[in-house]
């Protein structure tokens, strides 16, 4: 195997390369404050003002290099999650099964498709069970094929090879075995396509949106730029010195950490998701989920553990219960039976080994029959190969069933097994003691069920039929047969998914089952969890939702809260009407016509154990463990991201406003400018280019799941915010001009004064980052250590700036000078707390 796979490679197509680091580069220069920084230095070297223009060229470097190497980051480390579902396959090696990765597969290595599985590479079927392929991809063909192993020519066009398949097409029922002819770029999709597309990183409508913000913000501040030259001419001051100034104003605006810091937080949104088991593979799935309003969700599997065991075993002439310590006696002929139809008509196998180490392989449900069959005294191994299998229809979702013809000693059977309400409609008679038959009473075989079901039995129903001897194995009728019996099997709920169905609760989102399954398992099922808090939930079955019109649809969606025995296309329904609703509807599926449904919804969700190819390819979140749970827990940091765009934000424009209001102030009030351009570049740097940053790391507020969900059309800057924007801009302007102007009256120096300004300034930044941790909590109920970079990067900042006083080169460029004096330093940091007090205050008034 290792040999072959050096001499073939890895079965893979090359992936187009992610954004050049050259075009990644560039990208930091296209922005509306560059420009005008740009300009700006233009202008400052033609005045003569050299350090100026040195100091705006290095932060144009700084800011790019910052911008890059963040978002390079954030890309990669999103990209690297996104691949964490690669594709697997299944194959079967030196007669073992087993799943690998499809990179991994060599030429004549076998592998086994089945429904919804993505063909890996190009094969040469040998085995064909009602085997469907859809090969649009590379036939353009839009209907699935039928295969069959039957050789044919070699020359023949790819859409006539009947007994080949190639790699990239999809599995649309059944199953099949085939060899492994080519690989990687030699197969037909290879020779076709050059490269695959890897997965695409698209914008988020968060991150359009805040790249529109902080071009409207940018209009602002020039206009606001202009205003202030207008102001300062009229008070007699020269346009050389008010250019300067302007170009202060736009750098201390202009939120130019902003759209680098959304893409930031998301992909750390990203990275506590697949933290949480949600691998997210579309980006605005991170912002969508936050507003997730309503979760639809399969039963089997997602919030049960799909861990069978067959609990009860019910014939038309008496039944058995399976319980602990159970001793089979001799089995009566209908029981007999019943076991035989049950692991024929049978996928699964289970795996050599003592113990717990024997392990089901294939499909739970029919892995259990084998289990309870051998419990049965039922030899399972001796009887498959005692009957020997002419034709399989596999078990399809849409069909609720599964049979199998098998022969022995010339007779051939045919052995059925599916949901009772297919079944009994097959059958004719009922088998009786002995070999004989009896009546089929479907009222009693119904009131069985019902029984069965109501204790949240998954009920399957068996029977069989000998076939005519002219009849053609292949074609066998699914009528005329006798009914064998029912079983009922028990599914355990998932640990933790009544909690978080009512976190759900508290958390304004509804929770729906949408299954397959029986209505009176659902229910019981659905009960048992919590769906219809405390009381039986709503059932409504799929064929009733089909019969009501758009109306009645949105009513029915509202209310009810199980949904059973729908099919792929009322699910489909489902979404749709509750889309109608105004809701945001996330949606798990699994099989291959489940793609259209998780499609459609908000937020589709794939399993990535249990689920098919074609469903992870249409989802926009993967769970790695099928869990329920991850759900909700991804619509928590979801909403935790959310919350952290908006602190950054917040943090970002109210900065930017106390700089902003400082400066007109000053100038108004005809004082000497406050901030030198260069300062406020150090000011933007020290403060925004790691204060921020850190602020997209926040924990989250314990209570995220306690209120109800974010309208999706909900701005980041809410009103509340614009206010508090206000207050605390304001706030911070005056203490710094309070504190300038006392300095200016004390030494008389501008420079000194400009430096107990600046250095007021980061501490009051360094206190509102505090403020900007929780929107509605108070600074002091979050301890300083539970986001340890925000703590980090403050003390960074801090120091930086206490260094930068001290540090002469630094203080030729920046114009400081040394603040030494104790008492300086306490009026600095007395004045910058204010802005704890209003903020307190702010949040106090206007708490929710
Ligand atoms: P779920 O929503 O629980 O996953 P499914 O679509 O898997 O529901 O199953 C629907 C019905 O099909 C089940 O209620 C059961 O009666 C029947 N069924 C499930 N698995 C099998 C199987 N392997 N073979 C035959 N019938 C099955
Ligand atoms: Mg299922």
């Amino acid at each position: 195997m290792a040999q072959r796979r050096a001499e073939y490679g890895a079965n893979r197509l090359e992936e187009a390369p992610p954004t050049t680091a050259w075009a990644l580069l560039l990208h930091q220069f296209h922005s509306p404050l560059i420009y005008i920084l740009l300009v700006a230095a233009a202008v400052t070297v033609a005045i003569g003002e050299y350090i100026d223009a040195a100091v705006i060229a290095a932060v144009l470097a700084i800011n790019a290099a910052i911008g890059f190497f963040q978002e390079q980051r954030a890309e990669q480390s999103v990209r690297a999650l996104m691949r964490l579902v690669s594709p697997k396959a299944h194959v079967s090696r030196g007669g073992q099964e087993a799943e690998i990765d499809s990179a991994e597969l060599v030429p004549g290595d076998v592998v086994l498709l089945e429904s919804g599985a993505r063909v890996p590479a190009d094969l040469r079927l040998f085995r064909c069970n009602d085997l469907a392929i859809d090969e649009s991809l590379l036939t353009g063909e839009s209907l699935p094929v039928r295969k069959s192993e039957v050789a044919v020519p070699e020359e023949t066009a790819v859409a006539d090879r009947l007994s080949m398949t190639h790699a990239g097409s999809i599995v649309t029922a059944g199953r099949g075995r085939g060899w492994v002819v080519a690989i990687g770029r030699n197969t037909e999709l290879g020779s076709i396509a050059q490269s695959m597309r890897s997965a695409e990183i698209v914008a988020t409508p968060m991150q359009e949106r805040m790249r529109r913000f902080a071009q409207v913000v940018a209009a602002v501040v020039i206009a606001a730029s202009a205003l202030a030259i207008a102001v300062g001419l009229l008070h007699g001051l020269r346009l050389s010195e008010l250019f300067l100034v302007a170009v202060t104003l736009a750098v201390s605006a202009i939120p130019e950490g902003l759209p680098v810091v959304v893409t930031i937080t998301l992909a750390i949104g990203v990275r506590r998701m697949a933290g949480r088991n949600a691998v997210i593979r579309r980006l605005p799935a991170v912002e969508t989920l936050g507003s997730t309003t309503v979760v639809g969700s399969d039963k089997t599997g997602t919030l049960t553990e799909n861990r069978m065991t067959v609990m009860e075993a019910v014939t038309p002439v008496g039944g058995v219960t399976l319980h602990d310590g159970f001793e089979s006696p001799p089995l009566s002929e209908p029981l007999r039976s019943l076991a035989l139809a049950g692991v024929l008509a049978n996928e699964a196998d289970i795996a050599p080994g003592q113990g717990d180490q024997e392990k089901v392989r294939g499909d739970p449900t029919e892995g259990a029959l084998l289990v309870a069959a051998r419990r049965l005294g039922l030899d399972f191994r001796a009887e498959r190969t005692a009957h020997e299998s002419l034709y399989e229809i596999p078990f399809e979702p849409e069909r609720a069933y599964s049979a199998s013809v098998r022969a022995k000693d010339a007779r051939r059977w045919i052995f059925v097994k599916g949901a009772p309400e297919r079944i009994l409609d097959m059958c004719v008679n009922a088998a009786g003691e002995g070999r004989g038959t009896l009546p089929l009473d479907p009222l009693e075989v119904q009131r069985h069920g019902s029984v069965l079901a109501g204790r949240g039995l998954r009920l399957l129903a068996f029977a069989r039929r000998e076939l005519e001897p002219e009849e053609d194995a292949a074609r066998t009728r699914l009528a005329g047969l006798t009914f064998l019996g029912l079983t009922g099997m028990m599914d355990p709920p998932r640990e933790g998914v009544r909690e978080s169905i009512t976190a759900c609760r508290d958390a304004g989102i509804r929770v729906l089952m949408i299954t397959g399954d029986h209505a009176q398992t659902a229910r019981a099922i659905g009960r048992d969890l919590g769906l219809g808090d405390g009381a039986d939930p709503v059932v409504m079955t799929g064929a009733e939702f089909a019969l009501l019109d758009d109306a009645a649809r949105e009513r029915a969606a509202a209310e009810t809260q199980v949904f059973a025995r729908v099919a792929p296309e009322q699910k489909l329904a489902v979404v749709h009407a509750l889309q109608r609703r105004g809701e945001v509807v996330a949606v798990t599926g699994d099989g291959v016509n489940d793609a259209p449904a998780i499609r459609a919804a908000d937020i589709g969700v794939a399993m990535g154990r249990s689920g098919t190819d074609v469903a992870r390819e249409a989802a926009d979140m993967v769970l790695t463990d099928d869990n329920f749970v991850s759900i909700v827990a991804a619509v928590e940091e979801g909403r935790i991201t959310f919350d952290n765009l908006r602190k950054v934000t917040f943090f970002l424009i109210s900065t930017g406003a106390a700089e902003i209001v400082t400066i007109l102030t000053a100038l108004a009030l005809d004082w000497p400018l406050p901030f030198l351009p260069a300062q406020i570049l150090w000011l933007n740097l020290v403060t925004n280019g790691v204060q921020d940053v850190a602020l997209a790391f926040e924990p989250g507020d314990p209570d995220v799941l306690k209120h109800a969900p974010r309208s999706r059309s909900e701005g980041i800057v809410s009103r509340l915010l614009w206010e508090r924007t206000l207050v605390a801009g304001f706030t911070m302007a005056a203490g710094t001009l309070c504190v300038f102007h006392w300095e200016l009256g004390e030494a008389g120096s501008v420079a000194r004064a400009q430096t107990v300004a600046l250095t007021t300034m980061v501490l009051f930044q360094v206190f509102h980052v505090g403020n900007s941790r929780s929107e509605h909590q108070s600074v002091f109920t979050r301890s300083p250590f539970s986001n340890r970079f925000l703590l980090l990067a403050t003390v960074a900042a801090l120091s930086v700036h206490v260094a930068a006083l001290f540090l002469v080169p630094i203080q030729l460029v920046l114009r400081v000078e040394a603040i030494a004096e104790p008492a300086t330093w306490l009026r600095m940091i007395a004045v910058a707390s204010t802005i704890l007090l209003t903020m307190e205050l702010h949040k106090w008034l206007r708490r929710p």
